[in-house]
């Protein structure tokens, strides 16, 4: 149930204004190597609650980076799993492939 309203969230306008103000402001480019930026990342990733109760937390511009696909993946396979990326933009909660197994070992 999470997992959608953090989708609902990325689609919002709110959202989408923010991160097209900010792609705007870092002139496009990724900004740990500079290739053509696609995706505006939350350097502290934010949760639900976070939308909630810590709005600067998601639309601070001090939490957001505009990193290019490679370097957005870098940025979570270094600490995070069970995330994966939609096409526009950011994290999405998967089951790891792990649990996905057992449970088909269990059927
Ligand atoms: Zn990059
Ligand atoms: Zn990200």
């Amino acid at each position: 149930m999470s997992i959608g309203l953090l989708k609902t969230f990325y689609g919002s306008h709110r959202w989408t204004k923010c991160r097209n103000a900010y792609f705007v402001a870092v002139y496009g480019l990724c900004e740990k190597c500079g290739a053509p930026g696609e995706i505006v990342h939350h350097k502290e990733p934010i949760c639900l609650n976070d939308l909630k109760h810590n709005i600067d937390k998601v639309f601070g511009w001090d939490n957001l980076e505009l990193v290019c696909r490679q370097c957005h993946e870098l940025a979570h396979s270094k600490r995070i799993d069970g995330l994966t990326f939609d096409d526009n933009g950011d994290i999405v909660f998967v089951e790891t492939a792990a649990q996905m197994d057992m449970k088909r070992d269990d059927e």
